[in-house]
């Protein structure tokens, strides 16, 4: 293994037990917290939804900058034109006008990454072609866009039931891809967009817990990253805390590696980074050793 890539846990923990160092693992006092110091999912002017001049690359480095990070990825909406099927939303979002914020601003104590949030339609429709995954440094995946009916979500996925069926079998079927794993993070996972017109937290308690173990073990073998996307943690979250963390205790309990997000289409929503990720880190009970980080080595 290569200095750059995100040590497998189980091979964190054979190391380890070969030291006899087994009360390390076991007292939390002694593991490093989980850093509250990047923000791999945010979108700049470029993304539609966002179209806010104030949103540039710039501005989204000021903010990583004074909040003491030291990795900042900016993940613009992408449908690759080589890739047929856009929706007319997506069209207009290709990899030329996403790469128009390159080259990014530069910063001795922030990593400016340049990523991009594909899309994922089921079966073999991935909004981004092989031939170009090797053009960004980060590439997010959503599972959930299920607010896109018609298009991401079948019309026919109409409750919470089916919902929960079809979020892990999307998952399950983004494992037969050959995505450069170690650069790959999973998108809003507990998002409210999964069933936007009923119970979103019902959908999460209802994902097959024998499933989603399978997949999220799969993720951590492949070094994928597990976001934590605070957007989704909106006031009130916590009146429905066990299902809105469910997903994310399970993908830790299958040694899965979490990033932080703010999801932010605005300057004034990339706070939700510090606001709230102490809370659900503390929640979730993560420290150092769960951390994602997107390798530094060359594309290949
Ligand atoms: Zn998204
Ligand atoms: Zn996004």
């Amino acid at each position: 293994m290569s200095k750059w890539q995100n040590p497998p846990k189980h091979a964190v923990g054979a190391k380890r037990r070969r030291q006899g160092e087994e009360v390390f693992s076991t007292n939390p006092t002694m593991t490093a917290p989980f850093p509250i110091d990047h923000d791999l999912h945010c979108h700049s002017v470029l993304s539609s939804c966002s179209s806010d001049p104030a949103m540039t690359p710039q501005a989204i480095l000021d903010f990583a900058r004074a909040h003491g990070y030291t990795c900042q990825c900016v993940t613009d909406h992408l449908w690759d034109a080589a890739v047929p099927g856009a929706s007319k939303w997506y069209e207009p979002q290709d990899i030329d006008h996403v790469r128009a914020s390159l080259p990014l601003p530069t910063d001795p104590q922030v990593r400016m990454v340049f990523g991009c949030e594909t899309e994922f339609c089921g079966g073999g429709k991935l909004g981004l072609a092989p031939e170009n995954y090797g053009l960004f440094d980060f590439i997010v995946v959503p599972p959930n866009h299920f607010h896109m009916k018609g298009f991401v979500r079948p019309e026919s996925v109409n409750t919470e039931a089916l919902a929960a069926d079809l979020l892990v079998e999307r998952l399950e079927q983004l494992l037969a891809f050959n995505l450069p794993w170690e650069r790959v993070g999973i998108a809003h996972i507990s998002g409210g967009l999964v069933f936007s017109e009923g119970d979103g937290p019902l959908v999460l308690r209802l994902v097959d817990e024998a499933r989603i173990r399978a997949v999220m073990r799969a993720f951590a073998e492949r070094g994928a990253g597990i976001e934590i996307n605070l957007a989704c943690f909106g006031p009130h979250w916590r009146d429905r805390e066990d299902d809105r963390l469910r997903l994310y205790r399970l993908a830790r309990e299958e040694g899965c590696r979490f990033y932080l997000a703010s999801d932010a289409h605005h300057p004034t929503d990339l706070s939700v980074v510090p606001d709230r990720a102490p809370e659900v880190v503390g929640l979730l009970g993560l420290t150092a050793d769960d951390l994602y980080r997107i390798p530094h080595a060359p594309r290949p």
